[in-house]
């Protein structure tokens, strides 16, 4: 019996270039995760001390995974995803073990990006309603021991993804550890526009499929949901007629207006 299991060691195929949006955050991330990895004696020489750990937090939906994916696969970077909840192992030592290995594998497969989504069920605020008492505080140690483990231009950088930045434990966003915050945003009108496209681009479409159209009804929608209108979409024209060469507009329109959306105004509380 492993918790290994959560373990995965992979080579993501997604391109910033598939990703619509968050130029900010992209261009952020290649400076304090690519830049220090591919060139770290340009940052020895000129005395810069690059990040070991950065946080993306917002909303779900809004690209948060896809981001850490592309980082990698563009840097040419291993990629070590866990999740929270997964690791979060309810049997006495077993998610310190997995944290453990987690990292081990990071720096054998040196250069590499560690993943950690959902950090916020691994690292709650000591004493919060979310922490998990004493078990927790153990999960939330071996965390912060293994970040510190990570010495500096080693090759291991270390990726967090939330929705709620406000119950994680603030020790772990000390320097030297998660010591870059990045707020990654729910798309804008030519983001989803984007998003629609690259969605497009893996279906037959309809020439009378206009995406301004589509962009305009999808105002507060995550990318997630600007995806899931796509495969409603063709659902619905399937739903039709088996034989149809194409989703057509009227599809799109229907599935856009029906779409429901998780992004309240609660979640995108920018900190
Ligand atoms: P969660 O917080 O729920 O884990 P997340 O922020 O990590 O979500 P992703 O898993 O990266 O979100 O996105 C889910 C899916 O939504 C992606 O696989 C993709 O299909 C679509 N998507 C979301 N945002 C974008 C975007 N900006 N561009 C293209 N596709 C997107």
């Amino acid at each position: 019996p492993s918790a290994m299991r959560e373990v995965f060691l992979e080579t993501p195929k997604v391109y910033f270039s598939d990703i619509g949006g968050q130029e900010h955050v992209k261009a952020k991330l290649r400076e304090a995760v690519e830049w220090p990895l591919l060139h770290p004696e340009a940052f020895k020489r000129l005395g810069v001390n690059p990040p070991r750990g950065v946080l993306l937090y917002g909303p779900p939906g809004c690209s948060k995974t896809l981001i850490a994916k592309a980082l990698a696969t563009e840097g040419g970077l291993n990629f070590i995803a866990v999740k929270g909840p997964e690791v979060f192992n309810k049997y006495v030592g077993e998610s310190e073990r997995a944290i453990r290995e987690v990292f081990r594998k990071a720096r054998a497969a040196a250069p590499s990006i560690v993943f950690l989504d959902e950090i916020d069920a691994l690292a709650p605020a000591r004493g919060s309603d979310e922490s998990s008492g004493p078990t927790g505080d153990r999960v939330l140690m071996s965390l912060l021991t293994e970040m510190d483990g990570i010495e500096e231009l080693n090759g291991v950088v270390v990726l967090a993804a939330t929705n709620r930045p406000d119950v994680i434990d603030p020790a772990l966003m000390r320097p030297g550890r998660l010591d870059r915050i990045l707020y990654v945003s729910p798309p804008d009108f030519e983001a989803r526009k984007h998003i629609f496209r690259v969605n497009f681009a893996k279906m037959a479409v309809n020439g009378d499929v206009d995406v301004d159209e589509l962009a305009a009804l999808t105002d507060g929608c995550s990318g997630a949901e600007c995806a899931s209108i796509c495969q409603d979409a063709a659902l619905t024209a399937m739903n039709e007629d088996m034989n149809t060469p194409n989703v057509r507009r009227e599809h799109f329109v229907e599935a856009a207006k029906s779409v429901r959306r998780r992004i309240t105004p609660e979640v995108i509380l920018e900190y």
